[in-house]
C-alpha cells in the first residue's frame, strides 16, 4: 500500500466473515480474489471518483430492483428520482399537503382507515373507497376542484396521474388552493 499510494491514510476494520451478511460475503470473495491477481491495475482515479463510480452502479441496480419488483400503490405512481423530491418551493402548509398527498398519506378516509381511525374509509357522499384518486379524480363533492385542474392544464387533466400533478407549480397550487379555501382536512 505504502508503495502505490504513499500520500493515502489507510484504515484497516475488522470485519466479521461468514455470518451470512452478503455484502460483507462479497467484500471477502473480492478481497481474496485480488490477492490472486497477476497484474495490479493502476487507476488514476481519485477516491471520490472511485465513490462516485460505486454510487452510479449502486444507483443501476437499485432501479432495475425497483422496476423489477412493483410492490406498493406508490411505486406505480412514481417515478424513482435520484434528487429526490424537492417540493415546488411553497410555502411550509401547502408544502405539507403536497407530502402527505405525495405519500399517499392523507386524511382522506382510507388513510385514515388503514390506521385504524375510521371505521370504513368510504367517502360519505359516493360510498366508494376515499383516497386521494377519488378526491382529485371521481368524486362527486370535488366537481370544481376537477374543473380548475382542466382549466390549468389546458384540457389534459385525464392524462395527468398525481406524479405530473403534483411536480407541476401550477397544478399543484391550484390543488392546494381548493383544499385549503374548501378548508379541507387533507
Ligand atoms: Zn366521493
Amino acid at each position: 500500500m505504502q508503495q502505490y499510494r504513499p500520500m493515502q491514510n489507510v484504515t484497516i476494520l475488522w470485519l466479521p466473515g461468514h455470518i451470512n451478511i452478503p455484502q460483507i460475503t462479497k467484500i471477502d470473495e473480492m478481497a481474496k480474489h485480488a490477492t490472486s491477481l497477476q497484474d495490479i491495475y493502476h487507476t488514476e482515479l481519485t477516491s471520490n471518483e472511485i465513490i462516485g463510480k460505486v454510487d452510479d452502479w449502486i444507483w443501476k441496480e437499485w432501479v432495475k430492483d425497483w422496476k423489477a419488483k412493483v410492490t406498493c400503490r406508490y411505486q406505480d405512481v412514481f417515478e424513482l428520482k435520484r434528487e429526490g423530491y424537492r417540493g415546488n418551493n411553497m410555502v411550509r402548509i401547502k408544502e405539507t399537503i403536497v407530502n402527505r398527498i405525495r405519500l399517499l398519506q392523507t386524511r382522506l378516509n382510507s388513510d385514515l382507515f388503514k390506521i385504524g381511525l375510521h371505521e370504513n374509509g368510504l367517502c360519505e357522499k359516493c360510498q366508494v373507497k376515499q383516497d386521494i384518486f377519488h378526491f382529485i379524480y371521481e368524486c362527486s363533492d370535488s366537481v370544481i376542484l376537477r374543473d380548475n385542474l382542466r382549466y390549468a392544464s389546458d384540457d389534459q387533466l385525464s392524462l395527468m396521474g398525481l406524479n405530473e400533478i403534483t411536480t407541476s407549480k401550477k397544478l399543484c397550487n391550484v390543488l392546494i388552493d381548493y383544499i385549503l379555501a374548501n378548508k379541507l382536512d387533507i
